[in-house]
């Protein structure tokens, strides 16, 4: 019997489409089977024959499978959001409101499942998932607002600018929060009038079917949104280097980035990137430290350490180290790791053996490095003998020039490195290939500000460590190219045409 994942549907529309139905494995783990891809506005079944199952991080248990789109379904995916975007492209702002609404009720009706699913599927701890996720249906309800008052026909001199979309537009996302990301883009690309392809991670199959049969819910034109999951050296790979694609929108890592980049140069593809980091978090000599090291260490194990903007790098002025050290110390325990259903977990697990082995070898070589382990270490948490556990881990004695330092983790793991004077925290802090976000913490406004006007990263945040959603959001040198939200993000989707009479 055809279901929704979790829940059942109220509204599904016999013969539409066929949903999959979580199947009882025998044990007491439920076993999800999501064998089909969203093309043209239905269910189908993926020309792509590769099944890779699905695990529960926490417990290390095979919780579903999903079969994989291929190169095929990819090239099928952008001829139906072609052929929409004659149409969707000539639609009218008031039009691509009431749809950008729609949307925003639909991810609205699956917020529970979205979350459920975060959990399950990589282990997202409640502050994660109940703190981030309204962002999802928010991005569409913001888009929606922001058509209210942007004129697509401006005037410049004696000159008609038209903001024309720049057509078929792909999505692709990593596996953490994915559904903010997913909205974020898709919100973007139908206010511009572009059609999408989305390609979520491979490993969010669950978050990507409730949020495919959100958009499917919302009763959109066929082929306006289309989802594919599939790998991304097949199904990315083509996409991104696909002709009839006019734009990539990516979020993930900086080497995919810069693959990505690659694939999009033959044809001038506009690209909006959002890469890694290795944010800096700058405790200036007259911040309140116990809160202001609580906020960092908030930040850097934020998503179970796996966030791009965590603030990884703890900069710690030389003269308050000590006391840096001890309020670590002290506000550790509201970061214990373990059940990610446990109201009282900080810390979850990370999302994959892969990524377990990763973050332990990077755990090992801080030992080699010579830095020293003030809490965590090597191995799982006392008491977790199985699941994708690691233990939060702080390192001190650190140089900015050691890899555990410059390389992005993607784990529960924080470096403190020390230094002598203001212009030596914005030296270290600057020193990085990345610059996506930097916090300043300090009780005088105006030092706060003179410091976070030298540092370069797309977002600053002082005294805080979440931006604001009205701002642009996006990275600085190898944290990439482009900036979401707002007309930034809006913008980014359109293509001036400029004509003078
Ligand atoms: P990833 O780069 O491995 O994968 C991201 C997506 O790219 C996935 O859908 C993957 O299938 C796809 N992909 C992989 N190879 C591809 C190729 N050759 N062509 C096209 N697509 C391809 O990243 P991940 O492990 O899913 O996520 C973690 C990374 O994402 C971290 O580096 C993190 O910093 C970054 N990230 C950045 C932001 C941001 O806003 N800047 C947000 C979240 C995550």
């Amino acid at each position: 019997m055809p279901g929704r994942l979790y829940h059942q549907d109220p509204r599904q529309r016999p013969g539409r489409r066929s949903l999959p139905t979580p199947q009882p494995s025998g044990t007491d783990t439920v076993m999800h089977k999501i064998h089909q891809i969203y093309i043209d506005g239905h269910f189908v079944t993926p020309h792509g024959t590769e099944v890779a199952p699905l695990y529960n991080p926490s417990t290390e248990q095979v919780i579903g499978e999903v079969r994989l789109a291929d190169e095929t379904d990819a090239n099928a995916a952008v001829a139906a959001a072609k052929r929409a975007f004659a149409s969707y492209s000539r639609t009218t702002k008031l039009e691509r409101i009431a749809i950008l609404k729609r949307l925003t009720a639909a991810f609205t009706d699956r917020l529970d499942d979205i979350k459920t699913a975060m959990t399950e599927e990589y282990g997202a701890v409640r502050g994660i998932v109940e703190g981030l996720i309204p962002l999802a249906p928010a991005m569409f309800d913001e888009a929606a607002k922001l058509l209210e008052s942007y004129e697509f026909e401006q005037t410049r001199g004696t000159t008609t600018v038209s903001m024309d979309p720049l057509g078929v537009a792909v999505a692709i996302t990593p596996w953490n929060l994915s559904a903010v990301f997913v909205a974020q883009k898709v919100a973007n690309a139908l206010a511009a009038g572009c059609t999408v392809v989305v390609k979520p991670s491979e490993l969010s199959a669950l978050q990507t079917q409730i949020l495919t049969e959100a958009f499917d819910a919302a009763d959109l034109p066929p082929g306006v949104v289309n989802v594919i999951t599939g790998r991304g050296a097949t199904v990315g790979d083509t996409l991104t280097s696909h002709p009839d694609v006019a734009k990539v929108d990516f979020t993930g890592s900086t080497g995919v980035g810069q693959q990505i980049m690659r694939n999009a140069a033959d044809t001038f593809k506009r690209l909006t990137l959002e890469l890694g980091g290795k944010s800096p978090t700058i405790l200036l000599d007259d911040a309140d430290i116990p809160s202001a090291v609580g906020a960092a260490l908030t930040s850097g194990f934020l998503n179970n350490g796996q966030t791009c903007f965590a603030g990884t790098r703890i900069l710690a002025p030389e003269s308050k180290l000590d006391e840096v050290l001890t309020a670590i110390e002290s506000a550790m325990p509201a970061f214990k790791a373990g059940d990610p259903t446990d109201a009282a977990t900080g810390v979850g697990p990370v999302v994959s053996q892969t990524q377990f082995d990763r973050v332990q070898s990077y755990i090992r070589l801080g030992q080699e490095e010579g830095a020293h382990i003030l809490t965590g270490g090597e191995g799982r948490p006392e008491g977790l003998d199985k699941g994708w556990f690691v233990k939060p881990t702080v390192f001190t004695g650190v140089t900015n020039q050691m890899r555990i330092a410059r390389e992005e983790i993607f784990g529960p793991v924080l470096v403190v490195i020390a230094y002598k004077d203001e212009q030596e925290a914005v030296a270290i802090a600057n020193d990085t290939p990345y610059g996506l976000q930097a916090h300043v913490f300090s009780q005088d406004p105006e030092r706060a500000r003179r410091t976070a006007e030298q540092l370069e990263a797309g977002t600053v945040l002082i005294n805080r460590i979440f931006g604001d959603p009205e701002a642009p959001f996006g990275g600085m040198k190898q944290s990439g190219i482009g900036r979401h939200h707002h007309t930034y993000g809006l913008e980014s989707y359109l293509e001036p045409r400029a004509i003078t009479a």
